[in-house]
């Protein structure tokens, strides 16, 4: 079986691993968001895309879902002893190491798929990991501060300003240019059920989504495409989701996001077992819904949770 999951950070990551235990034999290809890229110490930094590579490539931080595990910080202390900032990302030692080798490759004319890939040879995460797409796409988020509207990049917004000020518009800059990058499209075409993780429905699937030619591709493949709802009882398990689905105009409930990506897109939503009044609703939107625990505690759990999607998808198959 091929399965393609469209990924952001923590919340894909995590489903993913429980993927991989349900479904051991699949061909599993993930398209994962880069609109959260930034540059930062002349270096290119794909927080979604490394998230991704070190959790399932054991060398994540457990607790904190991000960066690697066993971290220091003497790059980080050096460069704000020069008053070179920002301070306000985290970028440890053995990160700036993963960034340093892209900045390298890509410098030296590899896309950045190629370069995921020379990075996903030292990690082997057992699944096919490609950016969404190899051009620049910068998510930026237009905020009101001090009773000015500006715009800023999504990770000023989220890490800085901890998504605390009022949002106006979420923009993925540039994506209307971008290219999928290569075996994006084809991996669609040829996959048996797509999968929409538990991963922020604005900021990453959207902007995901928001490459020309990546929805289409997803709506005319002909095959289940099943999501897991990030909102349980109308609030993001982490994360501030709500925020950024509110500057969109979408309420933070399962049953509006499901709505938000449209029947047209999802054939089949999973809600948590607390949010099972919005069942009735999700399906009378003409996408097949069940209320299931959507709470990724442990392995086991998470396991659980693909394997209902995948039992999703075969039910709306047949
Ligand atoms: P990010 O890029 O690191 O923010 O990660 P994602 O976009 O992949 O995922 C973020 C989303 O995952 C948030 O909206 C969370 O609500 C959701 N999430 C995190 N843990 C869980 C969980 O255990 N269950 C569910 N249903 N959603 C989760
Ligand atoms: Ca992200």
């Amino acid at each position: 079986m091929r399965i393609v999951v469209l990924a952001g950070g923590i919340g894909g990551a995590r489903f993913l691993r429980g993927l991989l235990a349900a479904a051991p034999e699949a061909e599993i290809t993930v398209v994962g968001n880069t609109g959260d890229d930034i540059h930062l110490f002349g270096l290119k930094v794909c927080p979604d895309l490394d998230t991704v590579m070190y959790t399932l490539g054991g060398g994540i931080h457990e607790e904190q879902g991000w960066g690697r595990a066993d971290e220091t910080f003497t790059v980080k202390e050096e460069l704000a002893a020069y008053g070179v900032g920002p301070e306000w990302f985290g970028l440890g030692d053995r990160d700036f190491a993963t960034h340093i080798v892209r900045t390298q490759m890509l410098a030296a004319g590899y896309p950045l798929s190629a370069v995921t890939e020379a990075l996903c040879a030292r990690w082997k995460p057992g699944v096919r990991l490609i950016p969404m797409s190899d051009d620049r796409v910068e998510t930026h988020v237009l905020v009101e501060t001090d009773g000015e509207r500006k715009a800023v990049h999504f990770q000023e917004y989220w890490v800085r300003l901890r998504a605390a000020v009022p949002a106006h518009a979420v923009v993925p800059v540039g994506a209307e240019a971008a290219k999928p990058a290569p075996g994006v499209l084809e991996a669609i075409a040829a996959a048996d059920v797509i999968v929409f993780p538990p991963s922020n429905p604005v900021v990453s699937i959207g902007t995901i989504l928001a490459v020309p030619g990546v929805r289409e591709a997803i709506a005319e493949a002909g095959v289940p495409v099943v999501g897991l709802s990030p909102i349980v009882g109308d609030a993001p398990v982490r994360g501030m989701a709500d925020k950024v689905l509110a500057a969109v105009g979408v309420e933070a409930t399962a049953a509006a996001v499901a709505a938000h990506y449209g029947s047209g897109l999802l054939d089949g939503w999973l809600v948590d077992t607390v949010d099972e009044v919005a069942v009735a609703e999700v399906e009378a939107a003409g996408i097949r819904c069940r209320a299931v625990p959507l709470m990724m505690t442990d392995l086991d759990a998470t396991t659980r949770m693909a394997r209902e999607a995948l039992a999703l998808a075969e039910e709306v198959r047949a």
